[in-house]
């Protein structure tokens, strides 16, 4: 038996961040565990890692009870974009609130350190900006987002319960917008529409006036923190990860039809419900304990997405439309 390969469990694997992070995993010489009901998730974002005899697929719902020997767990079941969370809202709060707690168990019995993938709309919308950590959040609890939001925070409060109540080795990450290849092309995340409408000569949907503000981190980034935080011995979180630098939506439009060399025209729809006006990440704690900062800056991170989006389009030779 190999006794330095750690056993490390991935919920939420086969999607866009978690087939990212396997793949990681896999080349730091781990033994990967990737588990996953594939409701945003797709076996074709694990395809090339079969074949690794440390890599096993499982179809699992993390709303059910899993049981397993690991050292580690990664816990990212939970769809991501709005489009898909509201699409089965009690699905979505099922998942992050009994996910959390079957992932927590399971870390108990095994003695495991867990990390959970939460997000900045714990945040909600914002009154008070950048966001720290030691920002309480503004969020409707009885709105249209308030199950991934509310079921985001709720998860938060069982691993710190967990931790103090049963002394489980746990990790928080809230994760801002994040981007890169292998997001779903009908996804309805921003920085994925835009690009499959750009590529594909449609028009640019902009929610609002394209004022409100994100900051985009590109995946490769953030992949670099968890491991970071998850090696870290002392420091529990919770701790933004995002990339600092904002942009307006109407900008990061203008961005994405240059560096297409698109035709397509912006078209105006109305803003979503709660749409938060500003976000940004302060990511002075994960500078500091972690010493993690992003280096990939939009353009680059841009071009990778687009490269990735083309071929998708070229090969599967159908439309997408968001
Ligand atoms: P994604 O939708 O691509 O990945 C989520 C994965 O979880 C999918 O593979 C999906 O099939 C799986 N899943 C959903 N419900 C499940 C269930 N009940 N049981 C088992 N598997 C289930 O989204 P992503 O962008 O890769 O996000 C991954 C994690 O990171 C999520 O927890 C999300 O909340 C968090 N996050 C992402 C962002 C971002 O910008 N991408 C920002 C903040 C937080
Ligand atoms: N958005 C947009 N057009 C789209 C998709 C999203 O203008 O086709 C806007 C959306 O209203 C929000 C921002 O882009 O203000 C980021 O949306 P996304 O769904 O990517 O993430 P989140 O709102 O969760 O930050």
């Amino acid at each position: 038996m190999d006794i330095t390969r750690k056993r490390i469990l991935v919920s939420g694997g086969a999607g866009f961040i978690g087939s990212h992070l396997c793949e990681r995993l896999l080349r730091e010489g781990n033994e990967v565990l990737c588990l996953d009901n594939f409701f945003t998730g797709a076996k074709s974002n694990v395809v090339h890692l079969l074949n690794d005899p440390y890599f096993e697929l499982i179809r699992h719902d993390v709303t059910e009870p899993f049981l397993a020997e690991v050292d580690q767990i990664y816990n990212l079941a939970c769809p991501a974009s709005p489009l898909h969370y509201q699409y089965n809202a009690i699905k979505t709060i099922k998942t992050s609130v009994m996910g959390a707690i079957h992932m927590l168990g399971l870390a108990k019995r095994t003695h495991a350190r867990i990390l959970q993938a939460s997000t900045s709309e714990i945040y909600g919308n914002p009154t008070v900006h950048p966001q720290e950590e030691n920002y309480w959040g503004n969020v409707n609890p009885i709105g249209i987002r308030s199950c991934y939001d509310e079921g985001k925070r709720c998860a938060e409060t069982l691993f710190m319960d967990y931790h103090r109540q049963h002394q489980v080795d746990i990790k928080i990450v809230r994760i801002f917008n994040t981007y890169g290849p292998r997001m779903h092309p009908q996804d309805g995340r921003v920085v994925s529409n835009f690009v499959v409408q750009a590529l594909q000569g449609g028009d640019i949907t902009i929610y609002g006036d394209g004022t409100q503000t994100r900051s985009f981190q590109y995946v490769d980034d953030l992949v670099d923190g968890m491991i970071k935080m998850m090696a870290s011995d002392d420091f529990i979180g919770p701790v933004n990860m995002g990339n600092p630098h904002e942009f307006t939506i109407l900008q990061l439009a203008e961005k994405v039809i240059e560096l297409t060399n698109s035709t397509s025209k912006i078209k105006f729809m109305p803003l979503p419900m709660d749409d938060p006006k500003q976000r940004q990440p302060d990511i002075g704690l994960a500078k500091e304990v972690l010493d993690w900062t992003p280096t990939i800056q939009l353009e680059k991170g841009l071009l990778n997405t687009i490269a990735y989006f083309r071929k998708l389009i070229h090969t599967s030779g159908y439309p997408y439309t968001s």
